[in-house]
């Protein structure tokens, strides 16, 4: 069990960082707490004390959100329900509610924050991959000298292994901004150990945007996780895709690239399979939702992959 003998919820960013202060060494920030909770239980006979918690869940500037024409602002206690309820940011963010979703359950998605899931760092967080196509970067901010100290680093760099970012002690997480894509297709491929309320094995962020003929790839963005320690951009496959046709020969290769980085120690056969699938079905998902030609995504093709 998790024992606190405080329970904070601070209304602002400085009343947290006073009540950081204040429990320096003896506390720790909650949000939704969905992944406190399990991490407090897990392998421990006995009780988790803490002295304080301190609930970032309620600050203003922590909830905020500002579409813009090119790059979205979101705020770190963010829950992942309103990927889905939130039309502008569903239209800003074409992968995030097939994401969202996928994620968990009703009610879990609804206190599960994505600062919390990028915090956590886990290999496969769905969250991460999205943000990452969508060249998310951070923003943190911390007490320095009695004065609020701001930082942004990109989303890539900030998470530095498994279950390990550069968040600084003192630190919070405080917004999130990316590339606004509307217009673009979206699609969120995961797979895990069963198929409800599943932590991912493997997940798949794709974004694809065609020209004007339906037929070409004028952009493209993917970002996977789940198969080495860190989620990565595939920048490669990318590049090798953008500005040329859709088609089975030349997505065929595209799926085929990625197979090579899967450095997980376990299940890697299985896990180079998924890659592959994933890679054919995200992209021709995003396609077919940013409005491809029919005749160019050939209909034996996308029944191969649905
Ligand atoms: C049943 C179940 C199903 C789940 N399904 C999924 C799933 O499908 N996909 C998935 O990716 N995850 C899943 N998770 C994991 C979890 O729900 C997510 O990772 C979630 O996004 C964590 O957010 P949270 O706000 O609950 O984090 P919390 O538990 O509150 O915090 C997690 C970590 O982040 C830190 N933190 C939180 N907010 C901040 C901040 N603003 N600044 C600094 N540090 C902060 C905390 O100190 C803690 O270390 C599941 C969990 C459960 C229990």
């Amino acid at each position: 069990m998790l024992i606190c003998d405080e329970y904070l919820t601070p209304a602002s960013l400085d009343e947290a960082f006073a009540a950081m202060e204040k429990h320096r060494g003896h506390y720790r920030v909650v949000a939704g707490a969905t992944d406190t909770l399990p991490w407090a239980r897990q392998g421990r006979a006995g009780d988790v004390h803490i002295r304080a918690l301190i609930d970032v869940a309620k600050i203003p500037e922590l909830n905020e959100k500002k579409t813009g024409d090119r790059r979205v602002r979101f705020g770190a206690a963010t829950p992942i329900q309103r990927f889905l309820d939130d039309p502008a940011l569903g239209r800003a963010m074409p992968c995030m509610p097939r994401c969202a979703v996928w994620f968990a359950d009703d009610q879990i998605r609804s206190l599960a924050t994505i600062g919390g899931n990028i915090i956590n760092a886990s290999p496969a967080a769905d969250g991460t991959p999205c943000l990452i196509a969508h060249e998310a970067t951070v923003e943190l901010a911390a007490r320095r000298g009695g004065k609020t100290a701001r930082r942004k680093m990109p989303l890539e760099s900030f998470i530095t292994g498994p279950n390990k970012t550069a968040l600084e002690d003192g630190e919070l997480l405080v917004a999130i901004e990316c590339d606004a894509l509307p217009g673009y297709g979206g699609s969120f491929e995961k797979v895990g150990h069963r198929r409800s309320l599943v932590i991912s094995l493997v997940c798949l962020a794709a974004l694809v945007k065609l020209d004007s003929t339906g037929r070409k790839i004028e952009d493209v963005r993917l970002a996977i996780a789940g198969i080495g320690p860190l989620p990565l951009r595939l920048a490669e496959v990318e590049k090798f895709l953008r500005g040329g046709p859709i088609g089975m020969e030349r997505l065929e290769r595209a799926a085929a690239m990625p197979v090579e980085l899967v450095a997980s120690r376990t299940r890697q056969e299985y896990r180079r399979d998924v890659v592959r699938g994933f890679m054919m079905r995200g992209l021709i998902n995003a396609a077919r939702r940013a409005g491809a030609d029919a005749a160019a995504l050939a209909p034996e093709l996308e029944a191969a992959y649905a």
